[in-house]
């Protein structure tokens, strides 16, 4: 045995067994379920730019594309999401009808099967387009296009499954929906009492082996329509009908709705959002073992089953919805502070303004751009089980923050709801992205970094594995090689990110012309993200798991870094467009300044108070960046207010709306504020209303006319719904006017 095995490896090893955590056969399962891509490359801590540029942009065949400016089109135009929300609490029947006659439940489902055979980055727009009319809509598309039975069945079916549900799920003759959330499970799944025992039942008159099961769920979009549940349960064989185990653990199982004991239909109100969302229970309700999705061998592995499927659907389904409403965001904001004037000036011209609309802007760009890049790794057929987690949280996030932003700018006319609101429905439906397929907190603190680390990380998979080995040789074999692989990489690493933050200057691919010093200063952050997560590795060892401030705070500097990368591939697929250099000016300042608190608060609050003294002043020397200058968030602010080419890429892609409705009036309003600028710009210089300089000569009629279009126009854009009693009573069959208040004037007549 070599010396460095026995007498350097040796005891490191022994401690490591003691200082990081076991892998259990479940939590190795579910990490193996997923791959990495190119966080990888950036907690390598020297990413490989060409892997990044070297990608094929996404694009859309023509029968996507043909898919898109049709039926995604024509089901657009069957919406009002007022009415859905505020009338009908539904879809309209013939919307249904639609979905399925069109095939938009199978968008996962390959062609053989009777599916779309959609890409990845083809679902995501249909997904991103539908969310830019109609919230429900969306919802009701993207459930059996993500996590669900048709996903599962597709991973793990048997041939038999295939054969017999694809079709069935294609053609929306089964509409499925996917239980997992109990009252006693949310975000810990292991939680739940939902259960299965293997028994033998009936089925069609004869007696077979199957399972009993139980169970009351809640929170389940399209439960109180479905005829068929993804079900999540423990499973148990208590009279060893199976084997030897008694306790065989999560386990998904597919569950006509129509069965027996199943009771679906009751429903829940989704912030005010009304896609069908709702409770199920079952009261021993008996399927037999081919129900389990993978068949028998599948029983127990749900929980893998799960995080992988969630691994390809939560990179596309929300990540779409919020690009949809940061764009959206972006989209009306930009033309509302060009229509909207206060103190003689379009309020965009305010700085105060010009902030959160340069805010919204950089969203619009960095979401969609971080979507591209997620689409695309999934297009080559990746699993990507922490990049996912990074775009479900950073796209909601950011969500949020625009749409917030967007009402704060709109003011008034975003609180007051009504059919010309069109940003009250996006708002609403924030808390639902925010908590769904993995609630934000959770998804931050433990999933990003907590699991993403040891999938993303060089060597760390590798050593825990060699500590789980039972042998012990083996395993010290094993480590023995890990290990010291890590120290070369680590040591590298830290020489690499001292020298890089004292200088400025990390790597940057040839050729990167006006955008070097971002890559330089990303190859520089990459280095010291690399040093601190192995510094917290090594310090806090299984302790890290538990420290969810230390463990966010990494995995924000990860996801800022990811859809840096995005951005810089976007902008480079885009063809370099010298108009959206300051937006990806913005985009770079944000996200240095955000790495930069992140990793000085991690460094700040380590337990081991050395790590701090030593990793300060190695990889934080001076002061780090500030964030976008005023300068820059003005022009970005300014390309969504001008319509510019870059104001047209970020709002690319979403639907037309009818003239009428409030999205249609505001486009319509832009459009003649734009056009009747050189006349509005006349009347600032000579001081003069419209109708003085009429009176002045100053203005023809037709210049007058035109004027009046324009303020007709925005008056009816800045205009809110108002609802006379009998409305209201509409509304709110409960509503009864106060006898005591004064009577509308018309009523007392
Ligand atoms: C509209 C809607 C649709 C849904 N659709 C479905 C569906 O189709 N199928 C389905 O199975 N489920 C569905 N869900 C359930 C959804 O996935 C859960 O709501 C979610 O997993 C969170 O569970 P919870 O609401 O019980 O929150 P809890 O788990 O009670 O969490 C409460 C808070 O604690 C945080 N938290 C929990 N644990 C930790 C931790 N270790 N570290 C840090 N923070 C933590 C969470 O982030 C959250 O902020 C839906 C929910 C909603 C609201």
């Amino acid at each position: 045995m070599s010396f460095r095995k026995n007498y350097l490896t040796r005891p490191i090893h022994k401690w490591a067994k003691g200082a990081l955590p076991a892998l259990s056969d479940t939590e190795a399962e579910a990490i193996s379920a997923g791959d990495v891509h190119f966080e990888a490359e950036l907690f390598s801590g020297n990413p490989d730019w060409k892997m990044l540029r070297d990608m094929k942009a996404p694009r859309l065949t023509e029968e996507e594309q043909a898919f898109l400016e049709g039926p995604c089109r024509q089901f657009c135009d069957m919406l009002d999401s007022w009415e859905i929300d505020h009338g009908t609490a539904d879809l309209p029947k013939e919307a249904w009808d639609f979905l399925r006659e069109k095939g938009f439940f199978g968008m996962i489902i390959p062609k053989d099967h009777g599916g779309l055979g959609f890409s990845a980055f083809a679902h995501s727009e249909v997904v991103r387009y539908i969310s830019s009319h109609s919230i429900a809509g969306a919802v009701t598309v993207m459930v059996p296009n993500s996590l669900g039975p048709g996903e599962l069945i597709l991973q793990f079916g048997t041939d038999a499954q295939k054969k017999d549900w694809l079709p069935r799920l294609a053609s929306g003759q089964e509409l499925p929906a996917f239980g997992l959330t109990s009252e006693q499970a949310g975000s810990d799944a292991s939680a739940m009492i939902d259960e299965g025992v293997i028994c033998k039942g009936d089925w069609n008159g004869e007696e077979v082996l199957g399972i009993r099961l139980n169970w009351a769920k809640r929170y389940i979009t399209l439960a109180p329509v479905c005829t068929v549940l993804g079900l999540a349960f423990k499973l148990r064989d208590p009279d060893g009908l199976l084997g030897t185990e008694p306790d065989i653990g999560i386990t998904c199982a597919l569950v006509p709705t129509d069965l027996p004991g199943v009771e679906t239909g009751r429903r829940h109100l989704p912030s005010g959002t009304m896609f069908m969302n709702g409770p199920t229970t079952g009261t021993d309700v008996f399927v037999p073992l081919d129900h389990i999705i993978g068949g028998p061998d599948y029983a127990g592995r749900g929980w893998m089953m799960l995080m992988s499927a969630l691994a390809a659907g939560r990179g596309i389904s929300l990540p779409s919805q919020s690009a949809a409403a940061c764009a959206m965001a972006a989209h009306t904001t930009g033309a509302y502070t060009r229509i909207r004037q206060q103190f003689g000036l379009p309020i965009g011209l305010f700085g105060g303004v010009q902030e959160p609309l340069a805010r919204i802007a950089a969203n619009a760009y960095a979401v969609d751009a971080g979507r591209r890049l997620t689409c695309a790794a999934l297009d080559e057929g990746h699993k990507l089980a922490v990049i996912s987690a990074i775009m479900k949280y950073h796209a909601t996030t950011r969500m949020r923050e625009s749409v917030t932003d967007a009402m704060d700018v709109h003011s008034g006319k975003a609180v007051i709801d009504g059919p010309l609101n069109y940003i009250q429905p996006i708002y609403r439906s924030i808390p639902i992205g925010i908590t769904v397929e993995g609630a934000n907190i959770v998804t931050r603190n433990l999933i990003i970094f907590g699991q993403g680390s040891i999938r993303a990380h060089p060597h760390l998979l590798d050593e825990m594995q060699a500590l789980g080995e039972p042998d012990p040789d083996k395993s010290l074999d094993a480590f023995d090689k890990h290990f010291w692989r890590h120290v070369g990489h680590s040591t590298k690493t830290f020489f690499r990110a001292w020298g890089s933050a004292w200088t400025g200057r990390g790597k940057a691919p040839k050729g990167a012309g006006k955008v070097a010093w971002i890559y330089r200063r990303l190859s520089r952050w990459s280095a010291a993200f690399a040093v601190t997560s192995d510094m917290a590795f090594l310090t806090l060892g299984g302790a890290l798991k538990r420290k969810e401030m230390i463990t966010a705070r990494l995995g924000d500097a990860l996801s800022e870094m990811y859809l840096l990368s995005a951005v810089l591939k976007r902008w480079e697929d885009e063809g370099r467009h010298k108009d959206d250099l300051p937006l990806v000016e913005y985009c770079a300042a944000q996200a240095f300044a955000r790495i930069g608190q992140a990793l000085d608060e991690t460094i700040a609050n380590f337990p081991a108070r050395w790590v701090s003294w030593l990793l300060r002043p190695t990889l934080l020397p001076g002061s780090h960046a500030r964030g976008p200058s005023d300068r820059t968030a003005e022009k970005v602010a300014m390309a969504l207010y001008n319509p510019t080419d870059t104001r047209a890429r970020v709002t690319a892609g979403l639907y037309t709306p009818e003239p009428d409705t409030g999205l249609g009036l505001l486009e319509h309003a832009y459009r003649l504020v734009l056009e009747a600028e050189p006349l509005t710009k006349r009347l600032r210089e000579i001081r003069k209303t419209p109708e003085e300089a009429r009176e002045a000569g100053v203005l023809s009629k037709t210049e007058f006319a035109q004027l009046e279009r324009m303020q007709e126009a925005v008056r009816r854009v800045v205009a809110v719904d108002d609802f006379t009693p009998q409305e209201m009573a509409e509304m709110f069959p409960d509503y009864r006017p106060n006898p005591a208040n004064p009577a509308p004037k018309e009523a007392a007549e």
